[in-house]
């Protein structure tokens, strides 16, 4: 049996920023990874805004593959293009992995990795370590006191933990997620607007999300898609079989040479109702921390790294690492990032209740801006879309079913984010605060429905 102050199960973004952070304020750290240290390699889009490794000083100039002036999103029949600004970078994704292990490991972070999380180790009401399973087979315990769940969408060390009434144990529903296939390819030309990310919204493609094609360096790029998971599970639909159905077919992807392929699961909804309880934390996609409308889950995942060793660093000094010494945490989050993204949840949902013609058409009468939906997207503000919807309603410029969602839709991001406001100063109030939070949701959805 080994002790330290805090393990870390899951060697990704969340993991390893965590391990960084809190060895370098002297605490032991120990990360668990499943996969081995060579292959520490994430499939994603690649895509990360300039904003988010400024904001944690971390200097990518050395893994960057492209730099991005903004992103072109695309209606179904793609004769309009919203060319909406903002910075950001094609990653060499195993750099970036490579990089944040470097970080944690030259602060005296422990890594084990081919190491798989078996259970976690409670006593009481409160978590005392991990059961692991080592690259030779061996089944040890490692004591600490405290564990941070940075495990991906799994949530496999906050999923397996006994008590069921708490909201950390809460697992990702299908509904709450999109299923996403992407390869790395090279092409034969080099892409045209190189600069910029294309997004393509076509429910037929990519139902109830999103087809992306994103240039890296030369003649590469990154083409994927996500599905709403209540598709997955309803219709049986599968995203790498859409791929070839539809994105393959394309002019662009013609004689191309696939260098990787992959596909993985991404949150896109609001996080967890308690990122933290006694002993416990959850960062990064176990916490569910991913940008509900975009997918964009790395930047979320380091803020919530950070947030969360901020406050282990201030309870263990307090001497109270119960949930209500680490609550702040969670105050932090939905100040920082938690109250948007529950905004944004509520818009996903309005998204994909859409059909490919409510957006074309709506598209079409300029319902939005570049601005606004960069706005609407980043950060949930709807002020100016609400006023304009209603304009563009009476002059019959959209149709009735499209204003509609969309009136719903604002009125109950509004809704939500008064709720947020709200959020309990401590655990005590948890419960009744989730209820309403339940019954906001079912109330929309119902609306929504009709
Ligand atoms: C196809 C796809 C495209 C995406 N594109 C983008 C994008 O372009 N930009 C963006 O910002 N975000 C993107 N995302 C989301 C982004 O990848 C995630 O939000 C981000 O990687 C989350 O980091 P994390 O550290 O929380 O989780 P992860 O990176 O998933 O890390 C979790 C780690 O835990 C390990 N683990 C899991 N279970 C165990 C276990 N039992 N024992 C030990 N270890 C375990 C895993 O091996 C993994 O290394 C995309 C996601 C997908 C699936």
């Amino acid at each position: 049996m080994t002790k330290f102050d805090i393990v870390i199960v899951g060697g990704g973004t969340a993991g390893l920023y965590s391990a960084y952070l809190l060895s370098s304020l002297g605490f032991s750290t120990c990360v668990i990874e499943q996969k081995p240290i060579e292959k520490l390699y994430k499939v994603t889009g690649d895509a990360i805004g300039k904003h988010h490794v400024e904001q944690h000083n971390i200097d990518v100039s050395n893994i960057v593959e492209n730099y991005y002036r903004g992103a072109l999103v695309y209606s179904p029949l793609e004769n309009i293009a919203l060319r909406v600004p903002g910075e950001g970078y094609a990653l060499d994704i195993s750099g970036w992995g490579r990089k944040l292990l470097k970080m944690a490991t030259s602060r005296g972070a422990e890594i084990l990795d081919s190491t798989t999380f078996i259970k976690p180790i409670v006593e009481g009401d409160s978590v005392r370590g991990v059961v692991v399973k080592r690259k030779d087979g061996c089944v040890s315990e490692l004591k600490a006191s405290v564990v941070i769940d940075a495990s991906g969408a799994t949530g496999v060390v906050r999923t397996r933990l006994p008590w069921t009434n708490i909201p950390i144990t809460e697992p990702l529903r299908p509904e709450d997620a999109s299923y996403a296939y992407r390869e790395v390819v090279e092409v034969k030309d080099v892409p045209d607007n190189r600069d910029h990310i294309r997004i393509y919204l076509n429910q037929e493609v990519a139902p109830g999300g999103y087809w992306w094609y994103f240039p890296k360096k030369d003649n590469i790029v990154n083409v994927g898609l996500g599905i709403w998971g209540k598709h997955v599970k309803e219709r049986g639909l599968n995203p790498a079989d859409h791929y070839r159905k539809y994105i393959l077919k394309r002019r662009e992807l013609e004689g191309r040479r696939v260098i990787n392929a992959g596909g993985g699961i991404v949150p896109t909804r609001r996080p967890l109702d308690t990122l933290v309880w006694n002993n416990i934390v959850a960062v990064g996609d176990a916490a569910l921390t991913v940008n509900p409308i975009h997918g964009g889950g790395l930047g979320p995942a380091l803020l919530s790294a950070k947030l969360a060793s901020e406050t282990i660093a201030d309870a263990w000094e307090r001497g109270d690492l119960s949930a209500r010494g680490l609550w702040s945490y969670n105050l932090k989050y939905i100040e920082a990032y938690g109250k948007k993204q529950a905004k944004l949840d509520i818009f996903r949902l309005a998204l994909q209740h859409m059909s490919n013609d409510e957006i074309q058409k709506g598209l079409e009468a300029g319902i939005v801006t570049e601005n606004e939906v960069l706005i609407l997207s980043s950060e949930g503000k709807e002020l100016s879309v609400f006023d304009k919807v209603k304009k563009l309603l009476r002059l019959r410029k959209v149709p009735l079913s499209l204003a509609r969602k969309l009136i719903l839709a604002f009125t109950y991001m509004r809704r939500i984010e008064r709720l947020y406001e709200e959020y309990p100063e401590d655990p005590d109030k948890l419960e009744e605060w989730s209820r309403r939070v339940r019954k906001l949701y079912s109330d929309y959805l119902r609306a929504l429905a009709r």
